[in-house]
């Protein structure tokens, strides 16, 4: 297969972080999620720094991230066979930095997975309610959950635009069963790389 480069937009909630581990399995792709990145600094000076951001619901400087990826993306395996990008474009100077950090290559499609905001609202309730103690990712209470929210719609709404604008969007309705909106995906993905 030729190398494949995605995006997966989403609420936080909607089920990003699952559906992108799925794809990257059923395509071989490195699954490049920033979330987990900066979660795996944990011990590190960097890692200390973001924690505040993150705890917080707060998104990262701009900078810090379009450095991390790009970094993430020179690597071998993203130049053989492409990656799948999760959490990252979130903001428009993110997503205006993405095509100076792949080219010539391009983005085959940006895939916006579509839960309404008063679903992943109580989706990310039930999830702070489920969670054990020790687990519990602390971006999960509720504060922190409006404002993730919040900053979504101020932030990261405006990519999805973006990407509509450049011809690279496709929605895909996120309200159903997890091997369902896999399926949909999956039909997206196909088509886009035919
Ligand atoms: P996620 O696991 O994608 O929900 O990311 C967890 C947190 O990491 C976010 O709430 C932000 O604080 C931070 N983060 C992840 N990706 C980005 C990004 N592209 N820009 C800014 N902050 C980010």
């Amino acid at each position: 297969m030729r190398p494949a480069r995605l995006v997966v937009l989403g609420r936080p909630g909607a089920g990003k972080g699952t559906q992108c581990q799925r794809l990257a399995r059923h395509y071989q792709l490195p699954h490049v999620s920033t979330g987990e990145m900066l979660r795996a600094l944990a011990g590190t000076d960097v890692g200390r720094r973001a924690r505040d951001s993150i705890d917080a619901g707060d998104l990262l400087a701009d900078d810090v991230m379009v450095e991390m990826v790009a970094e993430r993306l020179g690597h071998d395996d993203v130049r053989r066979v492409g990656f799948l990008l999760d959490g990252f474009p979130r903001t428009l100077p993110q997503a205006e930095a993405l095509p100076g950090l792949i080219e010539p290559a391009t983005i085959d499609v940006a895939i916006h997975v579509e839960v309404a905001p008063v679903v992943v609202a109580a989706r990310l309730a039930g999830r702070l309610a489920g969670s054990q103690e020790q687990q519990r990712r602390r971006d999960d209470a509720d504060d922190v959950v409006a404002r993730r929210l919040q900053l979504y719609e101020a932030e990261t709404a405006p990519v999805v635009g973006w990407f509509a604008d450049q011809g690279l969007l496709a929605t895909v309705d996120g309200l159903a069963p997890v091997e369902e909106v896999t399926a949909r995906l999956m039909e997206v993905v196909d088509q886009a790389l035919a």
